[in-house]
């Protein structure tokens, strides 16, 4: 038996740990209890055990080219360094032509997968998205459109005066393949208005999400970590997140987000409540992974905000896929995070820790092994 594995059946404290390596179910207070009391060498360990299990040894991407359609948005999250208001000289919203043109260059570059997001964009009406999406879908009949954050989605259906099916119904006959999973930030209805005023809450994130699961439209699942949040926040957050996926099964990843804040007004506040540690990475990368362990299989490393050394830390600590090759994404560059990486970068990042890369598409099914 490994040194590490006797350790945790040692350990008096790491009840949580001894049920995690025997697959039981984790609940809120094991959760807490990851974050603030266990040893982060034996939670990394057994996070990577439980990945073993689940997933095996390789650590896949996707080829995903972001486009963000408009920075138009009416919210102003405290959180964002992304939105412009409607007449800011450097407020824009793309035409059909230069969605088509920004996709035949992703396509170009080898991307499957078309990320699409934006603002809250009230001058957009439904048939824009129509439009778009259909174009792509004639063009270029083989990518898959992963588009509008589950907030987008609440407030086109808020806007244009449809219920969220009847949105989600237009959108998934014009093209859409599956839902990005953004705009859930953390749940907690005490701290939600201060990280992301105006946006929709909890509840109707969660059911925006339970609508298109229903409507078979798979997605992700999100949590922006890092900044006035804590621990309770945290393993609420990934809880209600299992809550829905044991319902809907439609969660095809969890990708906790580490808030950049440059250019934010929560940074400007100077409220922020940060310890900005590789090691809280690499934490709440492993208690996902053990919250999650038979719930949402895969648990995605975004290693932008993170930087490259850090992400893959944290693939090692129950991570199995590596997101992203973030050509053209705007959100993270308002935020000062402005890197891109190829295939072969994606594909070194993994062989450099002894595990095997493999390109996906958006479902999770296996391209090419690199
Ligand atoms: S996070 Fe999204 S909804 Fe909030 S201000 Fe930025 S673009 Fe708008």
């Amino acid at each position: 038996m490994a040194r590490l594995e006797q350790r945790v059946l040692d350990s008096t404290s790491g009840d949580a740990l001894n049920r995690a390596l025997r697959g039981e179910r984790l609940d809120f207070k094991d959760g807490v209890s990851l974050f603030q009391e266990e040893d982060l060498h034996l939670v990394t360990y057994v996070a990577d055990q439980v990945r073993q299990r689940v997933v095996g040894e390789n650590v896949s991407f996707v080829v995903g080219y972001n486009m963000n359609y408009s920075n138009v948005c009416v919210a102003s999250c405290q959180i964002c360094a992304f939105y412009r208001k409607k007449d800011d000289k450097d407020a824009y919203t793309y035409s059909k032509d230069e969605v088509l043109q920004q996709v035949a260059e992703g396509v170009e570059w080898g991307a499957t997968e078309i990320h699409i997001v934006g603002g809250f964009n009230p001058y957009l009406a439904l048939e824009y998205y129509e439009e778009i999406f259909a174009a792509i879908k004639e063009k270029f009949p083989r990518v898959i459109i992963k588009a509008l954050t589950m907030a987008e989605v609440f407030f086109i259906a808020k806007i244009t005066k449809n219920s969220i099916q009847e949105v989600l119904g237009r959108l998934k006959a014009s093209g859409l393949g599956a839902l990005p999973g953004g705009g859930a930030e953390i749940f907690d209805d005490d701290i939600r208005p201060f990280v992301a005023r105006g946006k929709l809450t909890a509840e109707e994130w969660l059911r925006t999400a339970e609508v298109a699961h229903r409507m078979g439209i798979r997605s992700n699942s999100t949590m922006l970590y890092d900044h006035i949040e804590n621990d309770t926040h945290r393993v609420d957050h990934i809880l209600r997140l299992r809550d829905l996926q044991d319902k809907t099964g439609g969660f095809i990843s969890f990708i906790p987000l580490k808030f950049s804040p440059a250019n934010t007004e929560l940074s400007a506040r100077g409220s922020l409540h940060r310890k900005t540690s590789p090691l809280i990475d690499i934490r709440v990368t492993a208690v996902s992974r053990l919250l999650l362990a038979d719930s949402i299989k895969n648990i995605v490393v975004y290693w932008v905000p993170l930087g490259k050394d850090v992400a893959q830390s944290c693939l090692l600590a129950g991570g199995n896929d590596l997101m992203g090759t973030s050509f053209r994404e705007k959100i993270y560059k308002e935020a000062g995070k402005n890197e891109i990486a190829t295939k072969a970068d994606l594909a070194n990042m993994v062989t450099e820790i002894g595990r095997a890369p493999v390109e996906r598409d958006t479902f999770y099914n296996i391209i090419q092994r690199m």
